[in-house]
């Protein structure tokens, strides 16, 4: 299995190789030569295992250049009840009809990102340690992708992070989730600027080469290519738990920003597990609803960007996007980076003429929620089931019901915990979620944090005093 970029210029790579690189040389991200397929006989065969077993079977496919033993211990040293409270790594929580939740907040931050970081925290020590190297990772987060990246990256050999965050514009919570780390591999920057500032100073280092290689600087943002491989995962898990036979068709919805948890239910999907719809599931910044409508893909900018109470969905440049349009164009790299120039030239490109395709062949489908129907959906669920959801999963719940079909499992990812948006969770019920067991104590313990000007010196001068070579 080697991988080529969107765009036509990368030559093709091994897993390994994909792995500790962002972009591809010619802007455009990487993606599978071929999709792998699994057979009817080779799902059912997978009934009976654990979610780490299953994931080395799934993630298999994908990595073909690290042997398959070596890759099950890298699993199973991932996905423990330790680490995720429960056996099952991902319960499935009946809600009402045939809705489930499928439970993928149940690892150390509370929310879906651990699926993923959880397993780059063991494949990425093991690759650096084969290739005599090591990583610093350098981010910039609003609040999920940072904390999951510090707590699957914390104490491992080779390894360091330093995380940028917003100085005063996350959650008690969220502070207090990645601040309270002391592990001497972990570094929280918190910068004087908002998040897309934040963002800036990271690209720009990121861009400057001699920097870049000179202290080792990687990245572990959505569109890595690992993160996608290891969310298929939950796709089948989810399908062999909703099911007893093989010709069962399963919904997902799925609440959606960068469009990387949707995008692995599009390639299991495209692996041949029978998938009825992916069902996308936007917040009022609905640019991905509004293509999978029209097919006019007309991203926005910060400025048109809403702050909602879905905050981590509060994206209009979906980052994983092209590769959708990649197969959606039969894999025609050049119309691909033709579409993207035009994307920069005139911020829009129009597939209206694909536009039946994308659920009779694809089974996309989409809606939007807002403030109000995730205020109203949280309510209601909690009356009807005593199940409290989080506000990105509402809006899951919320547009799952419109395309929910009789006899047809919708499962609907349940991408945070509602302790994590606890404010949100007030202004529904009258009440706060209740904090996980162990968490209780997390906004008294000590922090470790660095306040910073929001700029490129302040930061490099940081990395440069503090990095281990
Ligand atoms: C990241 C995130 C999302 C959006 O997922 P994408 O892969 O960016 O589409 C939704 N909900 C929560 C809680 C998240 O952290």
């Amino acid at each position: 299995m080697k991988y080529v970029s969107t765009r036509g210029g990368m030559q093709a790579q091994l897993f390994s190789e994909v792995l500790l690189e962002g972009l591809a040389p010619d802007g455009g991200l990487a993606i599978p030569q071929t999709v792998p397929v699994v057979s009817t006989a080779e799902l059912e065969s997978w009934r009976s295992l654990s979610y780490a077993d299953l994931a080395a079977k799934v993630l298999g496919l994908f990595v073909t250049d690290i042997p398959a033993q070596t890759l099950a211990q890298l699993t199973r040293d991932a996905y423990t009840e330790e680490s995720f409270q429960t056996e099952a790594i991902v319960p499935i929580k009946p809600l009402m009809g045939e809705m489930s939740l499928l439970g993928l907040s149940e690892g150390p931050t509370l929310a879906f990102k651990d699926m993923a970081m959880q397993f780059l925290g063991q494949i990425f020590p093991h690759v650096l340690a084969a290739r005599h190297t090591r990583l610093n990772i350098l981010g910039a987060t609003s609040g999920d992708t940072g904390s999951a990246a510090e707590y699957a990256m914390r104490s491992k050999p080779g390894v360091a992070v330093f995380m940028l965050s917003p100085l005063g514009r996350m959650s008690t919570f969220q502070r207090a989730q990645m601040y309270s780390l002391q592990d001497a591999n972990i570094h929280n920057l918190a910068v004087k600027g908002n998040f897309d500032q934040a963002q800036d100073v990271v690209k720009a280092l990121a861009s400057d080469l001699d920097f870049k290689a000179q202290y080792k600087l990687g990245a572990v943002n959505s569109i890595n290519w690992a993160r996608i491989a290891a969310q298929v995962v939950y796709y089948f898990h989810g399908w062999l738990k909703a099911t007893t036979r093989s010709e069962q068709l399963v919904s997902f919805a799925v609440p959606s920003g960068n469009f990387g948890n949707i995008l692995a239910g599009h390639i299991a999907r495209m692996m041949g597990l029978p998938i009825r719809r992916l069902v996308l599931a936007t917040n009022e910044n609905n640019v991905l609803e509004e293509f999978f409508r029209t097919g006019v893909y007309r991203p926005r900018s910060a400025l048109q960007t809403h702050v909602t109470s879905s905050p981590s969905m509060d994206i209009s440049r979906a980052s994983n996007f092209e590769r959708f349009v990649y197969h959606l164009l039969d894999g025609d790299a050049a119309q691909v980076a033709a579409l993207w120039s035009q994307l920069g030239q005139t911020g829009q490109f129009d597939l209206s003429s694909y536009q039946p395709s994308f659920e009779k062949q694809y089974g996309f489908v989409s809606g939007t929620s807002t403030h109000a129907d995730r205020l109203t959906t949280i309510r209601s669920v909690y009356e009807k089931t005593g199940v409290l959801i989080d506000p990105h999963t509402a809006d899951g719940v919320k547009v799952a019901a419109q395309f929910a079909e009789p006899g047809i499992p919708m499962l609907v990812l349940e991408t945070a915990l509602p302790a994590k948006f606890s404010e949100t969770i007030e202004e529904a019920i009258g009440h706060p979620a209740p904090l996980p067991k162990g968490l209780e104590n997390l906004e008294s313990l000590a922090q470790k944090v660095t306040v910073l000007p929001c700029d490129v010196e302040s930061v490099s001068a940081y990395i440069r005093d503090h990095v281990t070579s």
